[in-house]
């Protein structure tokens, strides 16, 4: 596959040697190619016109297209303008911009010459942001003047001065006009749209080895401090081609919409270097799902013809709380694969997307994979044409991931119908290398918990057919009674309920029971409820589908809870306040919306 799917500079002559205990990853040693002509020149040379990006812009209906020439001529010039600024391979370059082609062809644009991209959500802190610019020491940051996400403007270069008063590493900020407001220039910034203007519109791609670093990444932050995950060069882009072809059934022609945004790796390998390796048109989406109103993604999928559709768990359970009613305003024939990923798929998120997003004819992939896998490991495609789809869990292993469930002795479960940690067995090419200057940490959180298996995190299940489905993070486990709960099952159950739109379980210390049960749920309507009724329906559907055991002891309505920037429940916080310890939050700055923490704490206190 490396063969056929790439295009080497020089081929490539061992498949792979990885020590899982040692921590020592190299795939297709001795063979060099470099990621941005594989993903733009090789088309220009085939089919120069072709889309590569559309540009769905904040307001509907404004979008641009870029075609794989242009994008090619535009990654050249930031290229040319990066290197004449010295920065060369190896050189760590901070990327906070919305999504937008130049965000892309800055992404290529170190790509092209070598240096490792940083990329950080742009809608993070100034402090968040200078954590991670000091943790790379990145010598240069490309931003824009403003960003617009729902009709609102943010002042994302006034965010970058902030951050890189601290940041003596940086020598250069690079701005680009997203609004062209008129932003008051610091010491260090230059035009980037300047600069481009002048650039030649040729950059050579730089060699780089199969396992020299492509780009560096740091994670949601769900479990605490984030890590800069380091992506290697020849075996990520082997990786996220073929996931991406064979999960979502994709081939040049299609129009491909994953709404991620480009600061979180799914935004790297299925908004970016999949789908662009893959020389398909890909969607780049600059808005949230419920602007200008809830039938946003849908009014999108008509008018661009979308035939592949990705996007989270917590943006479907969104759409549901605002009714039914949108998706079927339009016409989404078009639409074939329908993708999830970032946290579990509740059976009801599930019926809901395929009922009336999918009409019931398309497959529907719950994807689970993480900053650290690269791409996809477990989803229900590709398989056997035709073969069974199940609600609720990604499935099946993608080629070459060989998962293990393993107990709290480090043991291999053998066989189904059992529980445990999910680890992967064998290295696959997609694989994170290293965290960025901690080569322990990364040892230590991945490789060493479980000696020889890499470790996720995550807890799983394997059916008595063989499937995979995701219990939650082995962090949250409770342990009632002796019995070992995911927070998955119990929250699934609950989601179930039609007046509830979300929930989130966590153990609090229980005398008698060791953990207890403490759910935090979110209403579709909290005006017309009746919140006891709710409670009573709530335990008696844990009892009746899962056991008596899992019945929470308390049940507290809230209006939100609280969420990384990229919509995952963070249940740490909520274990935080359920225990009194608001004064230990822990690492807070990848944390979405921080007042809704304070309603929660409240709501709490008052309830006790
Ligand atoms: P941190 O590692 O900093 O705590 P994070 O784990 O949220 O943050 P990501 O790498 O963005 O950072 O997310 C990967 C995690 O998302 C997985 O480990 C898993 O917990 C969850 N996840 C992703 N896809 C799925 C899925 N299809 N089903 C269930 N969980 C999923
Ligand atoms: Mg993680």
């Amino acid at each position: 596959m490396a063969k056929s799917k790439l295009r080497w500079q020089q081929l490539f002559d061992k498949v792979q040697q990885c020590d899982m205990e040692k921590g020592q990853f190299s795939w297709f040693s001795n063979g060099s190619l470099n990621i941005s002509d594989n993903c733009i020149d090789r088309h220009v040379e085939s089919n120069p016109d072709q889309t590569a990006l559309i540009w769905e812009k904040d307001e509907p209906g404004t979008e641009e297209r870029v075609s794989y020439k242009e994008l090619l001529d535009m990654t050249c010039r930031v290229a040319n303008v990066l290197k004449g600024h010295g920065i060369s391979k190896g050189d760590r370059v901070a990327i906070y911009m919305p999504n937008s082609p130049l965000a892309v062809a800055s992404m290529l644009a170190c790509m092209r010459i070598g240096a490792v991209h940083s990329v950080v959500f742009a809608g993070f802190s100034a402090e968040a942001l200078a954590t991670r610019i000091q943790d790379a020491s990145c010598v240069a940051v490309i931003t824009t003047d403003q960003a617009v996400r729902g009709g609102k403007i943010i002042e994302l270069k006034k965010m970058v001065d902030s951050a890189v008063e601290q940041c003596p590493s940086v020598r250069n900020v690079f701005v680009a006009s997203r609004t062209g407001a008129d932003v008051p220039y610091q010491s260090k910034d230059v035009s980037l749209d300047k600069l481009m203007e002048q650039a030649d519109t040729s950059c050579p791609a730089e060699q780089m080895e199969s396992e020299d670093p492509s780009f560096m990444l740091y994670t949601s932050g769900s479990t605490g401090k984030p890590k800069g995950l380091l992506h290697s060069t020849a075996g990520y882009l082997l990786y996220v081609a073929l996931t991406h072809q064979a999960v979502f059934n994709c081939s040049p022609g299609d129009v491909y919409a994953c709404v991620a945004d480009i600061g979180w790796i799914t935004g790297h390998s299925y908004v970016v270097y999949g789908p662009l390796s893959n020389g398909v048109t890909s969607v780049l989406f600059e808005s949230i799902p419920t602007y200008p109103d809830p039938g946003r993604y849908w009014e999108m999928v008509e008018r661009l013809k979308v035939n592949q559709f990705y996007t989270a768990p917590t943006a479907i359970r969104l759409l549901i709380k605002a009714g039914d009613s949108w998706p079927q305003k339009y016409n989404l024939s078009s639409l074939r694969t329908l993708g999830c990923v970032g946290e579990p798929l509740n059976h009801e998120a599930w019926e809901w997307y395929n009922k009336f997003v999918g009409q019931s004819r398309c497959d529907i992939v719950d994807t689970w994979w993480q900053t650290e896998t690269g791409g996809i490991c477990i989803t229900p495609r590709p398989s056997e044409s035709g073969a069974e789809i199940l609600p609720g869990m990604p499935m099946r292993p993608f080629f070459g991931i060989e998962p293990a469930l393993l107990d709290s002795q480090q043991r291999e479960l053998i066989g189904n119908d059992v529980t445990g940690s999910l680890c992967i067995k064998k290295p696959w090419p997609g694989m994170a290398r290293s965290i960025y200057g901690d080569h322990e940490r990364f040892l230590d959180t991945y490789l060493r918990p479980f000696p020889g298996y890499y470790f996720s995190g995550d807890g799983a299940h394997r059916h008595s057919n063989g499937y995979y489905q995701i219990t939650g993070r082995t962090d949250d486990v409770i342990n009632v009674s002796g019995h070992r709960l995911g927070t998955a099952e119990v929250e699934d159950a609950m989601d179930e309920h039609e007046s509830v739109a979300e929930t989130a379980v966590i153990g609090t210390p229980h005398e008698v029971k060791g953990e207890g049960i403490y759910a935090f749920i979110v209403l579709k309507d909290e005006s017309t409820e009746d919140e006891n009724k709710v409670k009573m329906e709530l335990k008696e559907m844990v009892a009746v589908n899962i056991a008596k055991f899992a019945v929470p002891d308390h049940i507290l309505i809230v209006p939100g809870l609280p969420k990384t920037r990229s919509g995952k429940i963070m249940r740490r916080i909520l274990r935080k306040i359920a225990g009194g310890e608001l004064s230990a939050l822990g690492d807070v700055s990848t944390l979405a919306d921080p007042s809704v923490v304070e309603v929660i704490v409240k709501l709490h206190v008052v309830a006790r």
